[in-house]
Parts: C-alpha cells; sequence; structure tokens
C-alpha cells in the first residue's frame, strides 16, 4: 500500500474513489436489551468494557470528523439508549446542530424511547428511526427473544408527541415476517411514519442459518405493486435506500437492497464503533484504530494520521455475497458491534 498523503488538520475527508465523507455513525455501546435473532445470538458476547471509549472521548472523535467536514452524525449501537447517559453525549453534540453538523440522528429498537424521546428533541435530535420487525406481539416476542413490543409502541407513540419524526426500518424475512409487510406499510403510513425494508445481511454469527430467512426486496416489491401504486422518487437520501411514494396510503415507502443492488458508488459514510474502530465499509474488513489516537497525547496529529490511512483503505464496494448456502457470514463482525 502507498504512504497515505498527510492532510491538513481541516481538509475535508476525501477517499481514493473522490467520495466525500460527510456522515458518520457512531456506535455508543455493542450491548442491546433485545437479541434479534438476525443480529446475534441469545448468547451473545459483548466487548470488554474496559474497552469501551468514554462518552467524552466519543465526543472529541465526532468533533474531529465535524472539522474534517462531516455534517451528519447517527448515534446508533448496538441499542444507543441502554448506554448510561448517552443522553449527555446527545447533548453536547445538540449545540452544534445548526452550525458545524446539518443532522444529529439516532437509530433505536425503540425500548427506552418512552424515557428519553422528549429528551432527545429538546437536545436537537429532529428525526429517529426505530427498528420494527413486526407488529404481532407474539412474533416479536420470539424474533426480539424478548416480549417487549408494548414498550416499543408505547415508545414509537412519545417520539411522536415530542414532534421527532420517525422512520420505520423493518428487515424483511422469509418465512417471519413476509406476509405482514403490506400490514406494516399501511400501520406505518396510518401513524404518519415513512417505512423502510431492508434484506438481511450476512454480518457475524448467529443461532441458525439467516439464509434460510433472506428475503430478495425486488419479490417484495412485485407483491406490494400488485396490491398499491407505487411512484418512484427520484430523490435519494444520499444513502443506500431508493424511495417510492404509496399512492393509496400517502406514505413514503424505502427499499435497501445490499445484495440484490449495489448502493456503493455514492457512499459518503463511514462508521466508528464502540471501541473507537473505524470502519470505512460495512461490508469490509478494514479499519483503523482512532483510540489510539484519541488517548495519545498528540491526539490532533495522530488522528490527522489516522483519517489519512482510512481515506486511503476506504473500499470501493462490499463484499457481501449471500450465494453460498451455509457458509460462514461474509463479514464476521455483527451489525451491533460496527453500528447499524
Ligand atoms: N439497536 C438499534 C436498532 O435495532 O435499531 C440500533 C442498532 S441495529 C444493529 C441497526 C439496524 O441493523 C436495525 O434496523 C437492525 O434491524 C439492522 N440489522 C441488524 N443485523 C442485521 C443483519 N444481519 N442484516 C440486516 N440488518 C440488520
Ligand atoms: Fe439489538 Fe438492534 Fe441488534 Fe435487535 S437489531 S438485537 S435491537 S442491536
Amino acid at each position: 500500500m502507498n504512504a497515505p498523503t498527510p492532510t491538513s488538520a481541516s481538509a475535508p475527508l476525501v477517499d481514493r474513489f473522490a467520495r466525500s465523507i460527510t456522515y458518520l455513525r457512531l456506535s455508543v455501546t455493542d450491548r442491546c436489551d433485545l437479541r434479534c435473532s438476525y443480529c446475534m445470538p441469545e448468547r451473545m458476547q459483548f466487548l470488554p468494557r474496559a474497552e469501551i471509549l468514554t462518552l467524552d472521548e466519543m465526543y472529541l472523535a465526532a468533533r474531529a470528523f465535524m472539522a474534517r467536514g462531516v455534517r451528519k452524525i447517527r448515534l446508533t449501537g448496538g441499542e444507543p439508549l441502554v448506554r448510561r447517559d448517552m443522553i449527555d453525549l446527545v447533548r453536547a453534540l445538540g449545540r452544534h446542530v445548526g452550525t458545524d453538523l446539518d443532522e444529529l440522528c439516532l437509530t433505536t429498537n425503540g425500548t427506552r424511547l418512552g424515557e428519553f424521546a422528549q429528551d432527545l428533541a429538546d437536545a436537537g435530535v429532529r428525526r429517529i428511526n426505530v427498528s420494527l420487525d413486526t407488529v404481532d406481539r407474539a412474533r416479536f416476542a420470539t424474533l426480539a427473544r424478548r416480549d417487549m413490543l408494548p414498550a416499543v409502541l408505547a415508545g414509537i407513540a412519545a417520539a411522536k408527541a415530542a414532534g421527532l419524526a420517525v422512520k420505520i426500518n423493518t428487515v424483511a424475512l422469509k418465512g417471519v415476517n413476509e406476509h405482514e409487510i403490506p400490514d406494516m406499510v399501511a400501520w406505518a403510513h396510518g401513524e404518519g411514519h415513512s417505512l423502510t425494508l431492508i434484506e438481511v445481511m450476512p454480518l457475524g454469527e448467529v443461532d441458525g442459518d439467516r439464509l434460510d430467512h433472506y428475503l430478495p426486496l425486488d419479490a417484495v416489491r412485485r407483491d406490494l405493486e400488485a396490491r398499491w401504486t407505487l411512484v418512484p422518487q427520484a430523490a435519494r437520501s444520499g444513502g443506500p435506500a431508493r424511495y417510492v411514494d404509496v399512492a393509496e396510503t400517502g406514505g413514503r415507502l424505502g427499499f435497501i437492497t445490499p445484495l440484490t443492488g449495489n448502493f456503493c458508488e455514492g457512499c459518503n459514510r463511514v462508521r466508528l464503533t464502540a471501541t473507537g474502530q473505524l470502519f470505512m465499509c460495512l461490508g469490509g474488513e478494514g479499519q483503523v484504530d482512532l483510540r489510539a489516537a484519541l488517548r495519545s497525547d498528540d491526539r490532533e496529529t495522530m488522528l490527522n494520521a489516522a483519517f489519512a490511512r482510512a481515506m486511503g483503505e476506504k473500499q470501493e464496494r462490499h463484499d457481501f455475497a449471500i450465494d453460498r448456502r451455509g457458509a460462514t457470514p461474509s463479514v464476521a463482525r455483527h451489525m451491533s458491534v460496527t453500528g447499524g
């Protein structure tokens, strides 16, 4: 590998393929109060607490990214709202919204939104993503291995009451929720929320074989088209989703197809794990250690060297493959580690 070109402390982050990095997904913890079966095993081995960045270190890292042109930060996990005092980080970052940051968002499973929705809104968060794969209580209890649907629905209602825009993210799973998808869309749109469908990705070992539940979204889309009028939207969020408006419900529906569609050419994001490892691609192994840089005496120099390495290593596209039955995951890390 060629030595990365030294860059100044304020130069925007641009990778080898001329993609500007303006979006940081920050995993505040890998821990979670649910155990969604496609995401992690029941007996998930969480990272040792001593290795996790403090909230102050996460704030410093976020500031360094902002100085290099990052305009949007999404807090994720694991479940971000299970980390103690995590609302302090939201408040600290929220002070930059409108100046250094265009947006501060959060992805959550919703179980603790009842407690935190108003605090999030007060801190400057305007939009959140809530992951919800079913509104059937028994199915939720099986899929998430915890009977917590009522708390999630109460949390979503609290978010709406606090004025947060809510996007529901639903992983489409063959033989699990595939027949509920139209009802999920109708429910979300009826509540005033958009909904995005996601294909299951081969990330980390789980109990059982994810391939059994892999459902390509082109088939789901054909099914929905037989029922409703889907009007394609030109606007992209800068992310991997493609959107349609559903004429009959008046709501927006997104499709994220990491396996059947390539969305890498416009990638503007990097991911920082709770232990300070920077991943340039959800579907790749390349990583750069920011924790050592954050803890060094010459933080700024070390961080800039790490950023230069990261930009030199960001790969052109992900390595996902799901066509080998029984194969080990194409990426060994769980989504809850890298930050979903
Ligand atoms: N706990 C929070 C939540 O569930 O929203 C944030 C982290 S979670 C890892 C982020 C997203 O990743 C969720 O929408 C979840 O459904 C999705 N996810 C987890 N594992 C996945 C996999 N193997 N394939 C596709 N999506 C996955
Ligand atoms: Fe937890 Fe989110 Fe993974 Fe479900 S998808 S187990 S809520 S981290």
